[in-house]
């Protein structure tokens, strides 16, 4: 569990003592807000170390500018001199590539990190700082969907806490302390049903980037605006509260929401179900990721009960959103599946907004390409790498 405090903090001269975050990703969507809650979060003394991108360097460098960090890592690094020149004249370290991510997360006066960097292209990032005995505030998803086994049993070891900044996981993480783990039946996570909830074949088919972008109740990055509209968003989720808080599959249900209120549920074995409500705004995951595990005054609406108003649930429609099942079948199944399934999507996704790629294209692509992938049961970190390269270029032949 949670390294102790005094590995959390470091002393300030006058007794006084102060927490070093880290934000991967701080120009996305997670980023931004992560930035926001800690300008604002009340009486807990957080300061900003490390900041990173991937492109966007005008940002990362007013963001640094912003918050006094010490160091920012920038992965293209044809934009160096730009951000340079940007930060000349002040004490800000520049980083670039895997290389400098890793030595942001690694930085002594750093001991939080939020992961905000979107897909496969957190992994490594993220198994640094748990090396290096960081607490981890995790939105990246998609790193425990590549290596979830490899990558909890590395904090397992190194004592290192993963607190969920996803919604849902934040949801569960604050619903499980209401019993024992071995009291747990199921884990119920909730879906908004995304844009198309309801809609025909017929609709799916025609589905263009522009509307599959607007989501009805979260604002959030592209990647995931799109794997919310196909489902596959609640499919990474299932797969990620295996990995986190070690379910079975058949202990993971999904329930379509669409108020998105109730973030997610915890039923234990007696039939007591213990739900996490709040108004659907990602800056209370976020924020309890930095606070754990205490609790702040912080900027995030609360619930108004002084207006009627009601909650619905449905089952999801499995058949119309394929991406779902392919979730379960490739938790069950274990091994490689995930990972391959994972970078399918990331590629179908990325041709789908390039407008290369039809919308059920990105179910279809998947299951083409797990029916055909080299399955190995117990695949190495290198091997789970190795096939993430593969399924992205037989998006590319699939597609072509
Ligand atoms: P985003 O696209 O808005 O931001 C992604 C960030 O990662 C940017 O700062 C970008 O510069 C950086 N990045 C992109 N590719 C990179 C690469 N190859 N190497 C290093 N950095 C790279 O995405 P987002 O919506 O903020 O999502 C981030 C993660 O959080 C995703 O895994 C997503 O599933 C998860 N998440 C997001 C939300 C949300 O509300 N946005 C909610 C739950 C979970
Ligand atoms: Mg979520």
């Amino acid at each position: 569990m949670a390294s102790n405090r005094s590995e959390l903090t470091e002393e300030l001269a006058d007794g006084e003592s102060v927490e070093g975050v880290a934000v991967l990703g701080s120009t996305g969507s997670i980023g931004r807000s992560t930035l926001g809650v800690l300008a604002s979060v009340a009486g807990k003394n957080l300061a900003v170390r490390g900041l990173s991108a991937a492109g966007s360097w005008q940002l990362l460098s007013e963001q640094a500018v912003a918050t006094g960090a010490r160091r920012v890592a920038l992965m293209d690094s044809s934009n160096l001199g730009s951000l340079r020149d940007a930060l000349a004249g002040r004490s800000v370290e520049i980083l670039s590539g895997q290389d400098g991510l890793v030595r942001l997360v690694e930085a002594d006066d750093t001991q939080r990190i939020i992961t905000g960097i979107v897909g496969r292209a957190g992994l490594e990032s993220t198994l640094a700082a748990i090396d290096a005995g960081k607490l981890i505030g995790l939105a990246n998803k998609e790193t425990l969907v590549v290596a979830g086994e490899i990558v909890m049993d590395r904090a397992r070891r190194r004592g290192v806490t993963v607190v969920p900044v996803d919604s849902e996981h934040s949801a569960v993480f604050q619903a499980l302390s209401a019993g024992r783990r071995s009291e747990v039946k199921r884990v119920i996570l909730t879906s908004s049903g995304g844009p198309f909830r309801g809609a025909t074949k017929e609709r799916l088919a025609s589905v263009t980037p522009e509307e599959a972008l607007n989501h009805p109740t979260w604002k959030m990055g592209p990647k995931i605006t799109i794997d919310s509209a196909t489902l596959m968003n609640k499919a990474l989720e299932v797969i990620e509260a295996r990995w986190l808080f070690d379910l079975r599959p058949d202990q993971i249900e999904v329930v379509v929401h669409p108020e998105s209120v109730i973030h997610s549920m915890v039923e234990f074995v007696d039939g007591s179900v213990v739900a996490q409500l709040s108004p659907p705004d990602m800056r209370l995951p976020i924020q309890l990721a930095l606070t754990w595990p205490e609790r702040r005054d912080g900027p995030s609406p609360r619930m108004d009960w002084s207006k009627a108003f009601a909650l619905r649930f449905e089952p999801p429609d499995m058949d119309n959103f394929p991406c779902l099942g392919l979730g379960y079948e490739v938790i069950t199944r274990g091994g490689t599946a995930p990972a391959v399934l994972n970078a399918a999507n990331e590629e179908a996704v990325g041709r789908f907004l390039a407008g290369t790629l039809r919308f059920l294209d990105i179910p279809r692509v998947c299951r083409a390409i797990l029916d055909h992938h080299d399955f190995d049961a117990h695949p190495t970190l290198d091997r789970l790498v190795a096939i993430d390269a593969w399924a992205r270029r037989e998006v590319v032949r699939w597609a072509s």
